[in-house]
């Protein structure tokens, strides 16, 4: 059974939250033109927003972060992209110094020894890239849902990033069925980890399966309490002292 046979359903108000998602990303393209960049994680709800930034032809710039610990059937949906929609995916990776230094002086499963490792090692892996994926622009896209966790449920449409620019989450309202309806609709190619109980894919050290009846994101970081399951991307302060203090950064 895959994930499409599992979740996709069409609900009530499907059709108004698509239109709402075009008209989100398409006024953002509008007033951010060349300098607006949809960060993808790879993930189910990305997949859709590829999907209608190609098929639309809306005027966005995608990029991506390989942070070096991917699944490999996350990494091959980058030329699955390219291959599929003709995009252009700009990829983003730590620098290998970093990457280094870190993992010599705490080893390769640093991030299940403390919160402050495991922040250190979202800093240099996920953070820095990011930083130099969003120099230069005005805007940027994800694919987070309110549903998605606790901490996401009074998500909006329109945020800011700690510098300043708009960071539009044009799926805020969509239920887990209406990604998939999508999906399947329109066979949007997806990671095949979805398949396999994985709703929220990470990096490989630090996501499992979920169990029937687990929260969608239990899978990430499980080792944590559920306060702590951000890796700084969207939440809107790094804990710099816990990064910095541990000489993360090269
Ligand atoms: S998700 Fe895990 S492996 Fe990936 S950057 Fe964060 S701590 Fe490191």
């Amino acid at each position: 059974m895959t994930a499409i046979d599992l979740y996709a359903r069409r609900l009530d108000g499907f059709d108004q939250r698509l239109a709402h998602t075009l008209s989100l990303l398409r006024d953002a393209a509008r007033e951010h033109a060349g300098r607006i960049v949809f960060a993808t994680s790879l993930g189910a709800e990305d997949m859709v927003l590829a999907d209608l930034i190609a098929r639309h032809r809306l005027p966005i710039a995608i990029a991506t972060l390989d942070t070096g610990m991917l699944h490999a059937e996350t990494l091959a949906l980058i030329p699955l992209l390219q291959a599929r929609y003709g995009l252009e995916v700009e990829v983003f990776r730590p620098a290998a110094e970093s990457v280094l230094h870190f993992v010599r002086e705490h080893g390769e499963q640093a991030m299940v020894r403390s919160i402050a490792l495991r922040k250190a090692c979202c800093g240099l892996r996920k953070l820095e890239p990011l930083a130099r994926m969003l120099d230069g622009r005005s805007a940027w896209v994800t694919g987070l849902r309110r549903e998605q966790s606790e901490a996401r449920g009074e998500l909006p449409f329109h945020d800011r990033d700690d510098a300043g620019r708009l960071k539009l989450n044009p799926l805020a309202d969509w239920r887990w069925a209406d990604v998939w309806q999508h999906i399947a609709a329109h066979d949007v190619p997806y990671n095949p980890l979805h398949d396999r109980f994985m709703p929220s894919i990470g990096c490989a050290p630090c996501t499992r399966a979920i169990a029937v009846g687990e929260p969608f994101r239990a899978g990430r970081w499980w080792w944590e309490r559920d306060d702590a399951k951000e890796c700084g991307l969207h939440v809107k302060r790094l804990d710099e002292a816990a990064v910095s203090s541990i000489g993360a950064h090269a």
